[in-house]
């Protein structure tokens, strides 16, 4: 008999949050599996005094506890030491990370009070599994609070190489915190690598037989359990009514020119700046391509709070105006950049309709956006996935055009060679590839980290 699941994320699929998405359907999924379960997080809202509780409600079997945070919390916790010193050492942009104390003292404090407050909803026989780096104390919290039960976490980005790691002044404080986890996945090799070369060298940690490692007076496992998606329902997404309709509209725009699609939420990780460059040198360098190819960004701009966001999207607008006023003509714009969302029908379909998809990133966690892109393909005539070696796709898909985001001039060329690809190597590349991602499904992931989880004790 396994106990219930205890789910902590910052954000829930809570009724009235946007449950499109994945990772939404597939934790739902995996509590609804276990016969319900607690699913905590932040509510969404900022409110003016410091909250005590959760807000308690349940759906459809599964408890669902949020908890407010007030404008300190949100200011320091989440756009600071979060998404202004965690998110950029991560994806290894010291550069633009800012270490402020009381952005960290902010994020001690959030992780603390989520701590104890979740501990009061488990049970004796629960698992708990965390998600992502908003959290990385909160397993040491609970700890604080009496759980002793076994705790999961799971990081949704890259773990970066030891040395990067260790710039985060706090570096010594997470890792203890993190020991109090008893298993972390990760979502590729190189980063569980990463991450056990970091506990071995700086900290002394002894990889035993079995694979553990022994740390801080604790044994945890350290593992790769590479997120995927639902290929199916996004291939029959890509062929519904809807996706249709997004291609018929866009596909009347470029007028059987070929597409060349990037979709991403808006980010210095993602190498958007690089991607656009790329695309203007393939026009530099190749004029009878000119008016024969289309290039559509979709780039939703997110945490605009952040200074380092602003600075980007300022960056992109000024690369398209230029790389447009050189090259449009009266009937046709070279480059097309929406700052703004879609739905995943709307995308589905645009994937179909591309010839190209350019999943180009500086950095990046697994990136489910080449996946997609891979469900979405006509099998009979399926379009290119020029991926870089740093997303964490890269290590699933070796028949992706592989490239080095950094490097404009390869990155043109691929560009170049995936528009004027033929068909057969087209077929080829991607049933490698389709193969791939039926292999570790979303489902999957969920049900390989819970079964790892189940067989975890804590070892104190
Ligand atoms: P990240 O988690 O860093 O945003 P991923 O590629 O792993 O990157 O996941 C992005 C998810 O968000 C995908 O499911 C994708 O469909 C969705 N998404 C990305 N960009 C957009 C967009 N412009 N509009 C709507 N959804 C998007």
């Amino acid at each position: 008999m396994t106990g219930r699941l205890i789910i902590a994320s910052n954000r829930t699929a809570a009724p009235g949050e946007a449950r499109a998405g994945g990772l939404a359907v597939a934790l739902a999924d995996a509590l609804s599996e276990r016969g319900g379960g607690v699913w905590f997080g932040w509510s969404g809202d900022i409110v003016e005094r410091e909250p005590r509780g959760a807000h308690v409600f349940t759906e459809d079997g599964v408890e669902f506890a949020l908890a407010d945070l007030t404008q300190a919390e949100y200011d320091g916790y989440y756009l600071g030491y979060a998404n202004r010193a965690l998110w950029p050492v991560f994806h290894y942009r010291i550069d633009l990370a800012q270490f402020e104390e009381a952005d960290f003292a902010a994020y001690e404090a959030v992780n603390r009070r989520f701590g104890r407050l979740l501990a009061q909803f488990t049970r004796p026989e629960d698992v708990v599994w965390i998600h992502d780096y908003h959290f990385l104390l909160l397993g040491q919290e609970m700890r604080a609070s009496g759980w002793s039960g076994p705790i999961g976490f799971f990081l949704h980005i890259p773990f970066p190489a030891p040395e990067v790691f260790s710039s985060l002044p706090q570096h010594q404080r997470l890792a203890r915190a993190m020991a109090a986890f008893d298993l972390l996945g990760f979502q590729t090799d190189r980063d569980t690598a990463n991450f056990r070369r970091y506990l071995i060298d700086t900290h002394g940690g002894e990889l035993l037989e079995d694979g553990r490692i022994a740390v801080f007076d604790r044994v945890l496992t350290a593992k790769t359990f590479s997120i995927g998606i639902d290929p199916d329902d996004f291939a029959a997404l890509a062929l519904g009514d809807e996706a249709r309709a997004a291609a018929e509209r866009v596909g009347g725009i470029i007028d059987n020119r070929a597409l060349v699609l990037g979709v991403d939420r808006m980010d210095y990780s993602k190498g958007l700046p690089q991607r656009m460059e790329a695309f203007g040198r393939v026009l530099d360098d190749n004029p009878d391509l000119r008016g024969r190819s289309s290039f559509l960004q979709i780039a939703p701009p997110s945490r605009e709070a952040v200074d380092a966001y602003q600075a980007l999207r300022v960056e992109l607008d000024r690369l398209t105006g230029r790389i447009n006023a050189d090259y449009a003509d009266l009937d046709w714009v070279p480059i097309r950049y929406l700052a703004r969302g879609y739905p995943r029908e709307t995308l589905a379909g645009l994937y179909r309709l591309a010839r190209v998809a350019l999943v180009t990133p500086l950095h990046d966690g697994m990136n489910l956006v080449a996946k997609e892109f891979v469900a979405a393909q006509d099998p009979e005539d399926p379009g290119v996935l020029v991926l870089s070696e740093f997303a964490g796709a890269a290590e699933q898909m070796p028949t992706s055009l592989l490239v080095n985001p950094h490097d404009i001039a390869s990155l043109a060329e691929a560009i170049h060679r995936a528009l004027l690809m033929p068909l057969e190597e087209r077929r080829e590349r991607w049933q490698a590839m389709d193969a791939s991602i039926r292999e570790t499904t979303i489902a999957w992931w969920r049900r390989a980290f819970l079964e790892a989880l189940d067989t975890t004790r804590p070892d104190a």
